[in-house]
């Protein structure tokens, strides 16, 4: 049984769901967004504790309402979530909470969408899960003994999770620096460090001015991925942002051991040595995106759903906050405004 029939559901109520919502609101559309989550900004709550944002204050306005924080500021992840509590408030957007969708598929009018409780159904579905979906751990991590801890970098909240001992770090791009450089505070840890020791790392201030300052002045964040040089930055290594990667790897304590390789009980293999000494591994390899749950979507070769700027090939499907949707900012808090006006301009033509 169908328990209702909207004109837009929004299925992901973080900041591009709120964000695409803002419009819907402004265009006085009939809809909803819906969230598997208990609580609105659940998506930030969820990650670790010390976890500050790299981009500042004035980078993370979404459509509306400017973040209220100084200029400069770094917020938590709690004030981010805050945010969007107030956001949500502010502008009245109907969000339904505890409901994971777990299919949609399309009909003749539009499409059914399928959760836990019910059915739904929806001339037009906007989904806003996220960039990263299915955390990834290499295949050789089922073959560590059960005696030593591990965890994706999605379940880690702080160092008191880890039992006595040393620890591995496994990942060179933000997550694993940033968990890297906390584990490591503890100088009586040995800390293995599995990763890129030559990534790019870019601090947060140059010249007094903060790197997405410098970005939006050099045009790094709208450049779009189908410019020759959108495409360059695409297809390029990111940076670290705001790490300071040469100082904790200079650490006394952080030991770089290159790839990891593979495991076998209490040995962990890596390029030119294997060690028995680990007890916490800290897996901050990367995400996976998985929309197996959207019946006739087509990939693309990562994975993602084929689209232009969120406009899907299914009639009345759409996308927003997917990395590189159009721009680097696509997935990031203040570059999802101009995915959503984009998303918005097209909604304002129809006449649902
Ligand atoms: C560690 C980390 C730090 C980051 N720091 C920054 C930063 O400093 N600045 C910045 O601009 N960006 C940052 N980002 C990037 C980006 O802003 C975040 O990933 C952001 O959370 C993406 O927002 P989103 O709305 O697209 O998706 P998410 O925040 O992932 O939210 C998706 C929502 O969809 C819901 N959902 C998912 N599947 C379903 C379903 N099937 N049915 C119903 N609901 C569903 C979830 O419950 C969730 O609420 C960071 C990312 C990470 C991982």
């Amino acid at each position: 049984m169908i328990d209702n029939t909207y004109d837009y559901v929004v299925i992901g109520g973080a900041q591009a769901g709120l964000a695409i919502a803002y419009h819907l609101k402004q265009q006085n559309k009939n809809f909803i967004v819906i969230d598997g989550g208990k609580e609105v900004g659940g998506s930030w709550l969820s990650r670790w504790d010390s976890l500050k944002l790299f981009t500042s204050t004035e980078y993370n306005h979404l459509p509306g309402l400017k973040f209220n924080a100084p200029k400069g500021h770094y917020p938590s992840k709690i004030e981010v979530a805050n945010y969007f509590k107030t956001y949500v408030t502010q502008f009245e957007i109907p969000v339904k909470l505890n409901t994971l969708i777990t299919a949609v598929h399309k009909t003749e009018q539009g499409f059914h969408l399928s959760y836990k409780d019910g059915k739904m159904a929806a001339k037009n579905v906007i989904i806003a899960t996220g960039p990263f979906h299915i955390p990834y751990t290499p295949p050789c991590h089922t073959k560590i003994s059960e005696s030593i801890l591990q965890m994706h970098s999605n379940f880690y909240k702080n160092p008191s999770q880890l039992q006595d001992g040393d620890a591995l770090v496994v990942g060179g791009g933000d997550s694993g620096y940033q968990i890297l450089n906390e584990i490591s505070k503890d100088t009586t840890r040995t800390v293995y460090f599995s990763g890129d020791t030559n990534v790019k790392s870019i601090p947060q201030q140059i010249l007094g001015k903060t790197i997405w300052w410098w970005f939006t002045v050099v045009g790094f964040l709208s450049f779009s991925k189908y410019s020759w040089i959108g495409k360059r930055l695409y297809t390029s290594t990111q940076p670290v942002i705001g790490t300071d990667v040469k100082e904790i790897l200079s650490r006394k304590n952080v030991i770089p051991v290159g790839h990891t390789k593979d495991a076998l009980n209490e040995k962990l293999f890596f390029e030119n040595q294997h060690i028995s000494t680990i007890k916490n591994i800290v897996w901050a390899t990367g995400y996976r995106p998985n929309f197996s749950w959207i019946e006739g979507l087509e990939l693309d070769a990562n994975g993602y759903p084929k689209n232009y700027r969120g406009v899907s090939n299914i009639q009345g499907l759409y996308f927003i906050g997917l990395p590189w949707m159009h721009t680097r900012g696509s997935a990031t808090l203040g570059g999802v405004s101009k995915d959503a006006r984009y998303l918005a301009s097209e909604f304002a033509k129809s006449s649902d």
